[in-house]
């Protein structure tokens, strides 16, 4: 786990997302969740032990790497707070994977971190842990001396949730910066993602913590929206020379340029083939408007 500021933890050193912790005077704050059982049980334990309790957790998309550990938060006490497009694609994989999600957890859970195994719930238990508190355009919550400004940032899912904390001059902003690693566009609307961002670069902050990869200053969001450009006109010269939606998919590809996020090299064909038809449906919508 890495110590950010004097309150901030985050960890971005194992499979999933990176999840986080801010400890207030009034108690702790997950945003998002481990995706390894073993270490959603360390994180809870420590943010017990420095801080008494857990108050919240707050979800920044319904993403399986984000919303894994939201059955332990529960039960450690957290309220869970989400932004209410979040109930639309809850606890779903994609269809491609061709399993339910718990399998796909299971699954996880058996070559990842096997001796927790036997901690892993059922389906029926398992499910419940959705968001208590659900916003719309922004919530605002107020612990000891600590804002927790909650606001949609939709981009990378219809859903996604940007998390600012004034107080230690961070912004938690989940999958719609990646920091060193593929990014993942299954789900993107391109032009959210970079009005999110503008938005984003609008705020006094000294760190902004990613979904995935290392916490950066501001200068991530510039190189996000770089990789976003090249994927787009990428596919916009593939288009250009007249390839159909295939062509670009066997054509173009941008795997060499960095790693998929830690222990998930298996994704890297997955991400690449959905980036590109996903960049391709978009400009081929831009085209006939
Ligand atoms: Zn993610």
């Amino acid at each position: 786990m890495q110590q950010i500021t004097k309150n901030i933890y985050t960890e971005t050193q194992i499979r999933g997302c990176d999840p986080s912790m801010v400890f207030t005077s009034e108690g702790a704050v997950f945003i998002d969740t481990a995706q390894w059982i073993t270490n959603l049980e360390q994180m809870i334990a420590f943010a017990q032990e420095k801080c008494g309790s857990i108050r919240y957790l707050i979800n920044t998309e319904s993403h399986i790497d984000h919303i894994f550990g939201n059955h332990w938060l529960k039960k450690a006490g957290a309220t869970i707070i989400g932004q209410e497009k979040i109930l639309d694609s809850f606890f779903k994989i994609p269809p491609s994977f061709n399993m339910t999600t718990h399998d796909y957890n299971v699954d996880i859970i058996r070559r990842q971190d096997p001796t927790a195994l036997n901690r892993m719930p059922s389906e029926k238990e398992y499910i419940v842990a959705k968001p208590d508190i659900t916003f719309g355009d922004n919530l605002t919550l107020k612990l000891g001396s600590h804002t927790f400004r909650c606001v949609h940032t939709p981009g990378h899912s219809p859903e996604q949730t940007s998390v600012y904390v004034p107080e230690e001059r961070c912004v938690f902003v989940g999958d719609n910066i990646f920091n060193d690693c593929q990014i993942w566009l299954h789900s993107v609307d391109f032009d959210d993602l970079f009005k999110s961002l503008d938005w984003l670069n609008g705020l006094d902050v000294d760190y902004i913590i990613p979904g995935h990869g290392p916490v950066r200053g501001k200068e991530c969001i510039v190189q996000n929206k770089q990789f976003l450009y090249d994927w787009l006109a990428t596919v916009a010269d593939g288009i250009n020379k007249g390839w159909s939606k295939e062509e670009c998919i066997a054509r173009i590809n941008f795997a060499d340029r960095c790693p998929v996020d830690i222990g998930q090299p298996e994704c890297m064909e997955y991400i690449q083939t959905n980036n590109v038809r996903i960049s391709y449906d978009y400009l081929m919508r831009k085209r006939d408007i």
